[in-house]
């Protein structure tokens, strides 16, 4: 194989490699196969199923007893798939306050940080935007009855004759 920078050859083993390109400068994945050019220096390296070494990494990171730094928070925010403008929508800050979190100027209040654990461990990444509806709540509206129907096995809501 040979390098795509300087067409020198590439070398491959098994390496333990330090997995920088995630944001979070202190994971290692243990036996994956790096290949390395003897001429520049460059090197790839094959990391399987990337999908499900993310959803382990959040699972990791969300076991952690200690609070959240901005990297970890920043790493959770892109794994559950949101901008860190939507992100903010999402859980009612400013998105000034989100960057301020990423960026090691502020630590996440605790009900944020566990609102984002939660996310992590009961939602994972997004099938669709809830956004729509959190942005919607307001002081000023009014509360709605909710009116539910029984449909198969589960239950719709019903609008309810006013
Ligand atoms: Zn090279």
């Amino acid at each position: 194989m040979t390098c795509i920078e300087c067409g020198g050859n590439l070398k491959t083993r098994k390496e333990n490699y330090r997995y920088l390109a995630c944001g979070l400068p202190n994971v290692t994945l243990a036996g994956v196969e790096v290949r390395r050019c003897g001429t520049c220096g460059d090197h790839e390296v094959v990391i399987p199923h990337i999908e499900r070494l993310h959803e382990a990494l959040a699972m990791a990171v969300v076991k952690h007893e200690a609070r959240l730094n901005g990297s970890e928070v920043r790493f959770l925010r892109k794994y559950l798939g949101y901008s860190g403008v939507d992100f903010a929508a999402l859980i009612g800050v400013s998105p000034e306050t989100v960057s301020r979190w990423e960026n090691k100027k502020e630590t996440m209040g605790p009900s944020a940080e566990r609102l984002l654990r939660m996310l992590v461990v009961h939602k994972g990444p997004i099938q669709q935007y809830p956004i729509e509806i959190l942005t919607h709540i307001s002081a000023n509206a009014r509360a709605k009855p909710i009116g539910l129907r029984p449909v198969g096995e589960g239950w719709v809501e019903q609008e309810l004759a006013a």
